[in-house]
């Protein structure tokens, strides 16, 4: 099958033609837009990553130009509009789980580095000064952890932290047992936001989860309390919670995911001008760590991006059921 791959990245590339099950990959670094679509001439599906937007009038354009398969190399599909793909009898794949553990890992990175100022003490170390004024934190243990979404990656991250002796509320739409079993105590989301001392984002993006953390939900929180965001960057309203950096309801915010990413993220922008005045302003905050969406990227992960993606691709190619199919509800 022939497939033009957008949002190309060196690594996606190495990986890709690594596991490659014998399909002709056209490879663009140029995100899809209505403007690029053209280059899927010929293609029976194209391959996408998060921030490529699949909406309805390139869906069209697609459909018109003969692709009958959108392969996200993704778990999320917000970024795709599967009502209008169906209309179109387009097919929708995705790659449902990849590593969990990297992102979960990933969150429990971002925490340790906020608390334990890890990034701070590096440079200050390198430039010949051992004072530990400002490097101050807080034991994890016996701290009050509220994970917001325990499907795979919520699930790794609450066996993570209850590893450090947290106690650990989780709110889900869907109760899983083996985590009621291992400790974790499900509550209200109202609940889990009074009593965390730090809260970590794991649920989908969704019309039920976007801006879930916004002025209502902040004036819950305890004050200075760790908010962490792996999922996506519109579950939380940024300009809230600046507000709250502001005022110290927040005190750290660590994010891989930010809610115009699509613009900044796995770009090197060096040398030019930011001109997104929001991420400028968070960056300006010394208890905000933001990372370029990298909770997905360990070697581990990327291998199973790929073996998965070609199985989907395999799949519809023989015309077997598509296991992990996102179909419009
Ligand atoms: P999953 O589907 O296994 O789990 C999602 C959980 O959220 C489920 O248990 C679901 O019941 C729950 N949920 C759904 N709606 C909810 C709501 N309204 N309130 C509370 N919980 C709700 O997904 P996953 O594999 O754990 O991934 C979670 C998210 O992580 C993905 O949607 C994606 O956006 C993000 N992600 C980020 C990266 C990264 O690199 N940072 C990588 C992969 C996935």
């Amino acid at each position: 099958m022939k497939i033009a791959v957008y949002s190309t990245q060196p690594y996606d590339k190495a990986y890709l033609q690594q596991h490659n099950t014998g399909h002709e990959l056209l490879f663009y670094e140029a995100p899809l837009t209505i403007g690029t679509c053209s280059l899927a001439a010929g293609c029976t599906a194209i391959c996408v990553f998060v921030n490529d937007g699949v909406h309805a009038a390139i869906l069209a354009k697609l459909s018109s130009m003969g692709v009958k398969l959108i392969v996200l190399r993704c778990a999320g599909f917000n970024n795709v509009d599967a009502v209008a793909a169906k209309q179109l009898n387009i097919k929708i794949v995705r790659v449902p789980a990849y590593a969990p553990q990297a992102v979960a890992e990933h969150a429990v990175a971002l925490i340790l580095t906020l608390n334990r100022k890890t990034h701070k003490a590096y440079n200050r170390v390198r430039e010949g000064n051992f004072s530990l004024t400002n490097l101050a934190g807080f034991n994890l243990h016996n701290k009050t952890a509220g994970v917001v979404g325990t499907g795979k990656i919520g699930s790794a991250f609450c066996k993570i932290m209850l590893g450090f002796g947290c106690k650990v509320l989780a709110y889900d739409v869907l109760e899983d047992d083996a985590l009621k079993q291992a400790g974790v105590q499900y509550t209200t989301l109202n609940n889990l936001l009074l009593q965390s001392t730090i809260i970590s984002l794991h649920c989908p993006l969704n019309a039920a989860t976007a801006h879930i953390i916004n002025n209502d939900t902040l004036a819950l929180m305890q004050p200075g309390t760790m908010l962490i965001n792996t999922s996506r960057g519109a579950l939380i309203n940024t300009a809230h919670a600046i507000a709250a950096l502001k005022t110290g309801r927040l005190g750290y915010l660590g994010i891989d995911v930010y809610e115009q990413e699509e613009a900044l993220f796995f770009n090197d922008l060096t040398g030019t001008v930011v001109s997104d005045d929001i991420i400028e302003r968070l960056m300006s905050f010394t208890n905000v760590l933001i990372t370029p969406h990298q909770g997905f990227f360990t070697a581990e992960a990327l291998t199973e991006i790929a073996v998965t993606t070609f199985a989907n691709i395999d799949g519809f190619d023989k015309g077997a059921p598509l296991i992990n199919e996102v179909v419009a509800v």
